[in-house]
């Protein structure tokens, strides 16, 4: 059996092994297992479930969340002399008829349908009639109501496992985090035992995480050393992504855009571009995601910060899929932090829910903060163990750290002082001395923490106010003006002071000689 999987490898898809855990879930889902595959994109999914559906006798039924992306993979397959063909809305009627002939003649050996299309009834009790070797459901974390790609039809698939009790489902995604994968496992009926889950390690992407401080140079800075090549621009706003791409272009770049309030003709032409071209810079919100098939992304850069550790790796790791360096930076500051603060509380979640989606933002605030490898610190959120990887920013320029046991605690009595309500620039302005109109109309101007700091810039105060909330000594308040207050753990800071060492913020670029710390 092996062998004959290994000879569709060479054949069809002209490649010598299988890489990863490809061979342990072939084997699998050929003596008709169910089975759960999550793999990093670009970890090589496909392969997973085609090879399987080919060597099994009867049609491959393949669900799949977007036209473009079943386009793709049909056509790629047909080019290998693979019998794929894709069942969706838009098929005239005498190409229906002809597909379901063909279909009835065995003359299809892997049919792609998008969940709406295939929940039709006649849809269903056609397929009823037909000798199936396998269901695959791709992107299967959209079936989850919590996740950004939610799809309310992928919720019915659970239909599968009662219609087609007797035909292996094999269920994949990148999609890492454990409640998602709960949610699959038990909605499409797949055994815990028939999980596969690959490494996560992106060796040939590189880290970097900088303060938001000049974003436009930052970005300018970062596309400078990848003149030439494409890559993807994540703005967290529609209004973002169009100011940016213009003022990309009128900076030289091919910069294209793509968000959701987009004409969809224009989406699509914009992403068929990007997909064919040479150095096309891409500047889209997350909506541009699933589907991206493009191997030679060499660079990702984030404007604003994502939502969670998941989304940062989904959307890094959609650079260099060829297994070429390639070179990844995110921006964040303290806007960013109570912006998704706010996003989480004021979203529909409920409470439990809430507090998952908080933990993920603290981890990557947690991963945005580390002295240490970013590597380590990503891989060991998603249970895979590593060693100081060398290739990411900490690695390669590891920062300076300080004792800022004081400087905490002096943060956290000016939080105090001032009523835990005022958001960091306000705190940094009382550490430093600095009166304003609104600060004496309070009268902070005469609290006893007013102008404690100035030891320190307002560069490291802000530095130290985010690492004071990466480490949840301050809290962010939830109305989404970016309040701080003492969190529970500040408390007990103020109480112990044990000793706390912080990272010193890597300085601007052409003012790295300024001091901060010391
Ligand atoms: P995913 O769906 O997990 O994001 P794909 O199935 O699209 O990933 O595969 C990513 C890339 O890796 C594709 O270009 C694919 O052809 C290639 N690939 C997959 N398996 C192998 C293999 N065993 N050897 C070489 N290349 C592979
Ligand atoms: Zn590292």
């Amino acid at each position: 059996m092996a062998g004959d999987a290994l000879d569709i490898l060479k054949s069809v898809y002209g490649y010598e092994a299988f890489r990863g855990l490809q061979a342990e879930i072939v084997g699998h889902a050929v003596a008709g297992n169910n089975a759960f595959v999550l793999m990093p994109t670009g970890g090589g999914k496909s392969l997973c479930y085609q090879i399987p559906a080919l060597l099994r006798p009867g049609m491959g039924l393949v669900v799949s969340p977007l036209l473009a992306l079943m386009a793709d993979q049909v056509a790629a397959l047909r080019q290998a002399g693979v019998r794929a063909a894709a069942l969706n809305s838009d098929l005239p009627p005498e190409e229906r008829r002809a597909l379901w002939s063909a279909v009835d003649a065995g003359e299809i050996d892997l049919l792609y349908v998008a969940p709406e299309t295939l929940l039709r009834g006649e849809v269903m009790d056609r397929l009823s009639g037909t000798r199936l070797s396998l269901i695959a459901i791709d992107e299967a974390h959209c079936l989850s109501q919590w996740g950004h790609d939610f799809r309310p039809s992928y919720r019915q698939l659970d239909a599968l496992s009662e219609r087609f009790p007797t035909i292996p489902r094999m269920a994949l995604t990148a999609t890492a985090d454990e409640p998602t994968r709960a949610e699959i496992l038990a909605h499409l009926a797949i055994d815990e035992r028939d999980a596969f889950v690959a490494g996560f390690d992106r060796p040939n992407i590189r880290y970097a995480i900088e303060e938001k401080d000049n974003p436009r140079a930052q970005l300018k800075a970062f596309l400078r050393r990848h003149d030439g090549s494409s890559g993807i621009v994540y703005c967290l706003s529609k209004r973002k992504v169009e100011e940016t791409a213009a003022w990309l272009r009128s900076e030289g770049h091919d910069a294209l855009a793509y968000h959701a309030g987009m004409d969809k003709a224009e989406r699509e032409a914009n992403q068929i571009r990007f997909q064919h071209g040479e150095a096309v810079v891409m500047v889209a919100t997350i909506a541009f995601g699933m589907g991206i098939d493009k191997p030679d992304v060499r660079f990702v850069a984030h404007l604003d910060l994502p939502g969670s550790m998941e989304a940062f790796y989904q959307e890094t790791g959609r650079a260099g899929r060829d297994g070429l360096p390639s070179e990844t930076l995110m921006l964040y500051g303290h806007e960013d932090i109570a912006l998704r603060v706010r996003f989480i509380e004021e979203g529909d979640s409920p409470p439990e829910r809430k507090r998952t989606e908080r933990h993920k933002l603290d981890a990557l605030l947690g991963l945005a903060e580390t002295p240490g490898c970013r590597r380590q610190v990503l891989l060991s959120y998603f249970g895979n163990a590593c060693e100081p990887c060398g290739n990411c920013d900490t690695c390669i320029e590891p920062p300076d750290l300080f004792d800022g046991t004081i400087a905490a605690q002096k943060a956290l009595s000016c939080i105090y002082r001032t009523g835990e309500r005022f958001g960091q620039a306000y705190i940094v302005d009382v550490l430093l001395g600095k009166t304003n109109d609104r600060m004496r109309q309070f009268g902070h101007d005469e609290v006893s923490t007013f102008g404690i700091g100035t030891e320190h810039d307002a560069r490291l105060w802000r530095a130290i106010l985010r690492q004071m909330i990466a480490l949840r000594l301050v809290d962010v308040d939830v109305s989404g003006h970016g309040g701080l207050s003492i969190a529970p753990a500040g408390r007990e800071f103020l109480r112990d002071k044990p000793d706390l060492m912080l990272r010193v913020p890597k300085a601007p670029r052409a003012k790295r000689s300024k001091g901060t710390a010391r």
